[in-house]
């Protein structure tokens, strides 16, 4: 379903790898959509629909968590599309932009490459959609991510579209499994404390870093205790793998992260 409820046509794909993997959603705290390439390469940033290039900045030349407003853009392109709408793609590699302002760009046509320049941690694609009233609207594209949804999940996620919630398409699956199925998780809590067991939070983490969002609560990051935290979250044979990780991040960002 490639969001069949607009009027207009969305596109598949805004990397040229074509594997886009949404590691954080819509929601009123983050209004766009964090993508990255499912093999985590250096793929190039491709335009979602044909427009006008009316911002390139291409100066930026590293991360800076402490940068503020624009800046935390890092090296971004705004495009005013031809169908009213207005994309806005940042965080890309310093050197890579390759469109200017004024330019008409159709789409498909490679605008820069996934970085991490502005407030960005980890290479990523920072996606927002402005409406013809500039109100950042859920960039909700239809894109082919095989690897870690369904397309169950990904119907779900269009149904909640209303009431976002701060959820991957993958992670719905893995709340629902860990609510559907508590018993395995509950009895090392209940050895361990006889109490009522404790969940990390981590909910105002916006961005796609397991250690970075355990560092952010003051939680160890180390692997060793990653490993723990997988354990006790059922997350099988952790081996830190892009997936577990993720699968973490997002308990951890519901407020559902079992302490280990
Ligand atoms: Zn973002």
């Amino acid at each position: 379903m490639k969001g069949g409820d607009r009027h207009q046509t969305m596109v598949a794909h805004v990397l040229e790898s074509m594997n886009e993997v949404i590691t954080n959603n819509y929601d009123v705290n983050h209004k766009a959509i964090d993508i990255i390439p499912s093999d985590r390469s250096e793929t190039n940033i491709i335009a979602l629909e044909n427009g006008t290039v009316t911002t390139a900045v291409k100066n930026i030349k590293k991360t800076n968590h402490n940068s503020k407003g624009l800046d935390t853009y890092g090296n971004y392109v705004k495009v005013k599309q031809d169908n009213g709408k207005t994309a806005l793609y940042a965080h890309m590699k310093y050197g890579s932009v390759r469109v200017n302002k004024g330019d008409y760009i159709e789409k498909g046509t490679v605008i820069g490459t996934i970085g991490e320049t502005g407030n960005a941690y980890g290479k990523h694609l920072h996606l927002e959609i402005q409406n013809e009233n500039n109100i950042k609207e859920n960039p909700n594209i239809s894109l082919n991510t095989h690897t870690h949804s369904s397309k169950k999940n990904i119907n779900e996620n269009t149904e909640q579209k209303k009431s976002v919630k701060n959820n991957t398409t993958s992670q719905n699956s893995t709340q629902n499994i860990n609510h559907t199925n508590p018993t395995t998780t509950n009895n090392q809590s209940i050895n361990k404390t006889n109490n009522k067991a404790e969940f990390l939070s981590a909910k105002e983490y916006h961005h796609g870093s397991i250690v970075d969002a355990l560092k952010s609560i003051n939680i160890d990051s180390s692997y060793n205790y990653r490993k723990k935290l997988a354990k006790a979250n059922n997350i099988q044979n952790y081996h830190g793998s892009y997936s577990q990780n993720l699968k973490m991040l997002n308990l951890l960002k519901q407020g559902n992260l079992k302490k280990a």
